[in-house]
């Protein structure tokens, strides 16, 4: 298959789309990506790429790192996990309060803003001062790119306006679902979301995804075969919030978006997919992002269904 040929006729059709949409301004320091911007990265198993756009242009992950959170929270904890966080698709925005109060502070899914607050609380208790450490470092081996660093302009933005995660934190302490100090949780927290990376990186990052959780370029076991297939089955449930359902519906795949404007999405033995474009839909979803995703699936014919 010409992926490259696809790439660039994916890029000629969405053109007219970027824009559309709105970049997040509820961290100020995400409101100054442009809208326009576009990137998009194909890794296949057998270690060729392809690329679109602005491929060098880092950006933060957001909560595409909740993904690898939780990789982490699997390999440590089990089935322990789950009194605390559920595997249900909550069908409410990534942010609400609402379902949380009425289930007793306990979070639907990892995906969601309390589901990954409660694993950071569990990374927090595990490895202590040096969680924001260990999360980084776990995604710099995953991308096998020791350069990949955290964005301390955007943690400072979240930190100091992150009310309804704060908001969030503390309603969970209330129930006893969160063990640390609220400041010591969001801290891990919001280190993970501003971790930045660009498309080549973050394709590279989910490659393990698509091959049973082993590393197909460097051989290293990344996560077991049962845990893969469980963080696959997260993502195409869970992974856009309260439009994951479309979203499996118009792409066919696993994929977890950031409202920094990223998406992964994986092609199960065949390829990771990374797309950029920070101008986000209703759902805080990349608008054109999403659409790529469509077209991709449409035009190789590759999706899981
Ligand atoms: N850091 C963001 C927040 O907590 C993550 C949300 C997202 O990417 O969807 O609000």
């Amino acid at each position: 298959m010409n992926y490259q040929a696809i790439l660039e006729q994916i890029q000629t059709d969405i053109a007219p789309l970027l824009g559309q949409g709105r970049v997040a301004t509820y961290i100020p320091a995400l409101a100054c990506a442009n809208p326009k911007d576009f990137a998009m990265t194909l890794h296949l198993v057998n270690g060729e790429s392809y690329h679109a756009g602005l491929v060098e242009k880092r950006f933060s992950i957001q909560s595409i790192s909740k993904v690898f959170m939780y990789c982490i929270a699997l390999s440590l904890f089990e089935e322990n996990i789950y009194e605390r966080v559920r595997v249900e698709p909550s069908g409410n925005p990534f942010n609400s309060l609402i379902q949380l109060e009425y289930e007793n502070g306990i979070p639907r899914n990892p995906f969601i803003n309390p589901g990954a607050i409660v694993v950071a609380d569990m990374l927090t208790s595990y490895f202590g001062s040096s969680a924001e450490e260990s999360i980084l470092h776990y995604f710099q081996n995953t991308c096998d790119d020791f350069t990949i660093t955290i964005d301390k302009e955007i943690f400072n933005s979240e930190h100091n306006s992150g009310y309804r995660n704060y908001a969030l934190a503390n309603l969970m302490k209330s129930f006893g679902n969160i063990h640390n100090d609220i400041e010591k949780t969001l801290d891990t927290y919001f280190n993970a979301c501003s971790i930045s990376a660009n498309t080549a990186q973050l394709a590279r990052s989910s490659l393990h995804l698509a091959n049973n959780g082993i590393d197909p370029i460097t051989a290293n076991i990344l996560l077991n075969p049962e845990h893969t297939k469980r963080i696959n089955a997260l993502m195409l449930t869970c992974g856009h919030y309260d439009a994951s359902g479309e979203f499996a519906y118009r792409v066919g795949l696993p994929g977890k978006s950031g409202v920094g404007g990223g998406i992964i999405a994986i092609v199960p033995n065949i390829m990771s997919i990374a797309v950029y474009s920070p101008a986000l839909n209703v759902h805080g979803n990349s608008f054109a992002g999403t659409k790529a995703l469509e077209l991709f699936t449409q035009y190789s014919g590759h999706t899981i269904f």
